[in-house]
């Protein structure tokens, strides 16, 4: 039997899909890359935003149109667990439904829909309330799975996420996640301790802490700001092939003075955090249900700075919340210009149905949100540059992520990240002539050369590679 999945939306469904896979894999099933090859076609959706739901439901179709009589299709993950009805009267080839917190269950969901053959579809889902497709009561998360750790595959690139709990307690206005994701539930200190060793046996050299929000780890274990012994004991347990501990959706009101000290005390957590902070202007803040003391932020931006002088800072904004006016929009701008931020993600505010932000008034127009989207780019350039600038003339070792070629002349092109690049939202370090350098591998590169997003080296271990050439790479000013 073969089996085909798709992953959709963030890192955290990335890792479900890999237990998806071990699960899947441990019963016999093979992967295979074409879908009319498949027997089984899983789709892990994404359903935080309208157009994360569009594409997912546009990923259904799309498989469903080639459906194979006796291929069996399941639609998994945030979607299904928000808007089950709707999939199912959009996509009516959907044979069966796995909610939130239930992937473990794949494999009895499929023995279902095998044996009950018309019948159809199967469903089962974590119950964090009333879904919307009005199944019986499965009460709870199964207790077991959801505690042990995740098996998950190889690693074959080097870098794999390490989900620490689910689930998010804060009340953000705008935010859809806890009404189908339910309240923080952490998962015990041994379960992802012992996930972290084994993805380190599997070839991880970096681990990337992500859950929705990585400092309230431990709370509602009734161990509030557990997240800096959890970071301790994971490179405390590790051995030397760990090199990267990378922390991801640190939440302002819960980023606390030991956590700084354990990110500046252990040299495999890098020097890098992520903290979304949404809006840089209180009014704002304060519509948005978000922590909305600034000085916290500065403190903590001065605290991290001070303990740490190398650290990269990532954040990202929403612009175009419903009432913000030019001047909070300004305030926004006026607080990135003084923070200074090294990495900064931005999104135009999507209303998502059952928010209270979704009702408010004022909304802002969609052309205005699309013109301060821009402005707020367009400051943060070249504070952006300025920072990859500054790692000019630096020895940074990078994770090879890949390789491509120069456009014009088509010589290789390796893609690494350096401590300062998180997977997939940062940049890049750019090595060009170095060709064939397995993924995974971590190398000394001379920085020499910058852009607003990516950083350019060349290796200091020259001999090591096949086909190291001098390349020029127009680089911006
Ligand atoms: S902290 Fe993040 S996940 Fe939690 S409610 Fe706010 S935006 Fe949503």
């Amino acid at each position: 039997m073969k089996y085909h999945l798709i992953t959709l939306g963030c890192p955290k469904n990335k890792v479900d899909s890999d237990g998806i896979e071990m699960l899947l894999r441990g019963a016999a099933y093979r992967p295979t890359e074409a879908p009319h090859d498949a027997d089984v076609l899983i789709v892990n959706t994404c359903g935080f935003l309208e157009a994360a739901k569009e594409e997912s439901i546009g990923v259904l179709e799309e498989i469903g149109r080639r459906k194979r009589k006796h291929q069996v299709r399941v639609a998994a993950g945030c979607l299904v667990q928000r808007h089950g009805a709707e999939v199912l009267a959009r996509v009516p080839k959907v044979d069966g439904l796995l909610g939130t917190r239930r992937w473990m269950e794949v494999l009895e969901l499929l023995q279902e829909i095998r044996g009950g053959r018309g019948r159809r579809p199967f469903q089962r889902y974590a119950l964090l309330g009333d879904t919307d497709v009005g199944v019986p009561a499965l009460l709870d998360d199964p207790a077991t799975a959801f505690d042990s750790a995740t098996p998950r595959p190889p690693v074959p690139g080097g870098s794999a996420y390490l989900k620490i709990s689910d689930g998010c307690n804060a009340p953000c206005a705008f935010c859809t996640i806890p009404s189908f994701k339910g309240k923080l539930r952490s998962r015990p200190m041994e379960a992802v301790l012992d996930e972290a060793l084994s993805l380190v046996q599997a070839g991880a050299k970096e681990l990337v802490i992500v859950a929705q929000d990585t400092t309230d780890y431990g709370r509602d274990r009734g161990e509030p700001n557990s997240l800096p012994r959890l970071l301790s004991a994971i490179c405390n347990r590790t051995d030397d092939r760990l090199r990267w501990v990378r922390l991801m959706y640190a939440y302002p009101g819960h980023v606390s003075d030991e956590l700084v000290e354990v990110m500046a005390s252990h040299s495999k957590i890098v020097p890098y955090l992520d903290m979304p902070l949404q809006h840089g202007d209180p009014r704002t803040l304060r519509r948005m249900r978000r922590p909305s003391r600034l000085e916290m932020v500065y403190d903590h931006i001065e605290k991290l700075r001070a303990a740490m002088p190398d650290i990269a800072l990532r954040t990202t904004f929403i612009v175009g919340y419903p009432g913000e006016s030019e001047a909070e929009f300004q305030g926004l701008l006026d607080f990135v210009q003084a923070i200074e931020f090294d990495k900064v993600g931005a999104f135009p505010f999507s209303p998502e149905p059952g928010t209270p932000a979704a009702t408010l008034p004022d909304q802002v127009p969609d052309v205005v949100k699309d013109e301060r989207y821009a402005r707020l780019m367009e400051i943060q350039q070249p504070i952006s540059l300025r920072k990859n600038q500054a790692q000019v003339g630096k020895l940074l070792d990078i994770l090879v992520e890949g390789e491509g070629e120069i456009a014009e002349s088509g010589e290789p092109l390796l893609l690494g990240r350096s401590y300062r690049d998180a997977p997939e939202v940062d940049g890049l370090v750019l090595v060009p002539g170095v060709g064939r350098v397995p993924a995974g591998t971590m190398l000394q590169v001379h920085i020499n050369g910058a852009m607003e997003y990516d950083l350019v080296g060349e290796p200091l271990v020259a001999e090591t590679f096949t086909s190291r050439k001098t390349v020029e790479v127009k680089l911006e000013e």
